[in-house]
């Protein structure tokens, strides 16, 4: 573990909002001769998935712990993790089903070429659908002239509201008699994003684990259940394949240099996790280690801190 930066954390600087791992704001981990890059991400193991929100809680929040034997990087406190997940392969299907297709096409996918199917999995994004993808059914859909009138660029703003909660499959049961070729549909779409998580643990006290303390987005909108891609993939489907993972450096958000400065961490929302950490890290509380949260909306729900906290 390198040495902490001297500058100061500042909790509360992620947000629950679209995490999607942005390549201009991760940096290149302290790790010199690893194998793994952002493009190339380690295949973590996920070795715990623990509900910590109470039974009659609507919020699901989750403590995972994922195995890292072998990935030969680093992070600090502060930093996040880009989990780069798989989609629903329900919803898969369900695409797969409305466009009348097999699902064994070719098609080009991160620079070679796949199974349709297998491309939907992992490398397209398939919820949010792309201002090419509306415009193509616009296009092609006579039952569509309200998706018409609303790409106008003086209409952007009832555009959005009009969106909120529609996934592509919306538009695609919406208008059946609207098809498109395997080829040209992933065309549409645009290529599926790691999203941040900011890490729970610290390396000095799990030298070869990650802990994430992850808010699993769930929602209904039109009728359909809904599921956040990268949260669900960890709350429901990381169990059975690796879980992809790369360290993203956090310039503005460390410990102080100075570890005899008193903290006060403060986490809004579900932002528990760097305050575990930091916990963690600077070893400040002696034998339990857990945290005393002050809790207010999302966090007031988790059920135990000490057990969110606690060193095994
Ligand atoms: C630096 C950083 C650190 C982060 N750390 C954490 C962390 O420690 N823990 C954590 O839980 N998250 C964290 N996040 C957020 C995380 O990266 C993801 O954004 C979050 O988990 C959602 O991703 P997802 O793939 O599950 O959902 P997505 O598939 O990305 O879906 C989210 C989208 O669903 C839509 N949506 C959500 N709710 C509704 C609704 N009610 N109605 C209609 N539409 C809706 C919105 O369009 C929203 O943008 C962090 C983000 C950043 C940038």
């Amino acid at each position: 573990m390198s040495e902490v930066t001297n500058k100061v954390l500042r909790p509360g600087t992620h947000s629950t909002g679209p995490g999607q791992a942005q390549p201009a704001t991760t940096s290149k981990p302290a790790a010199s001769a690893s194998p793994w890059t952002r493009q190339n991400p380690f295949p973590g193991k996920l070795v715990v998935n623990r509900r910590l929100s109470s039974d009659d809680s609507k919020k699901d929040t989750r403590h995972f712990e994922i195995d890292l034997t072998g990935w030969g990087l680093n992070f600090e406190p502060g930093d996040s993790v880009a989990v780069y997940p798989t989609n629903d392969p329900n919803l898969v299907k369900e695409i797969i089903r409305a466009l009348g297709t097999t699902g064994d096409e070719t098609v080009p996918a991160a620079k070679t070429t796949k199974p349709f199917r297998e491309a939907l999995l992992r490398d397209y994004s398939i919820t949010q659908p792309t201002p090419k993808f509306l415009k193509a059914i616009a296009e092609r859909a006579s039952a569509a002239p309200m998706l018409k009138e609303l790409l106008r660029p003086d209409r952007k703003h009832d555009l959005e509201n009009y969106l909120w909660g529609a996934e592509v499959i919306d538009f695609l049961l919406e208008h059946p008699s609207v098809k498109f070729r395997p080829e040209e549909f992933v065309g549409l779409l645009t290529k599926l994003q790691p999203r941040l998580y900011s890490v729970a643990s610290s390396l000095r006290v799990f030298p070869d684990q990650v802990h994430l303390i992850v808010d699993v987005v769930r929602y209904e909108s039109r009728g359909r259940a809904r599921q956040g891609v990268a949260s669900s993939f960890l709350a429901e489907r990381a169990d059975k394949a690796p879980v992809p993972v790369y360290p993203s450096s956090a310039k503005h958000f460390h410990m102080p240099e100075d570890q005899t400065l008193p903290l006060i961490m403060i986490g809004p929302g579900t932002g528990i996790a760097p305050l575990r950490l930091g916990t963690f890290h600077t070893q400040r509380l002696s034998d339990a280690i857990g945290l005393r949260v002050v809790a207010r909306s999302s966090t007031q729900n988790i059920r135990s801190t000490q057990d969110a906290g606690k060193r095994r």
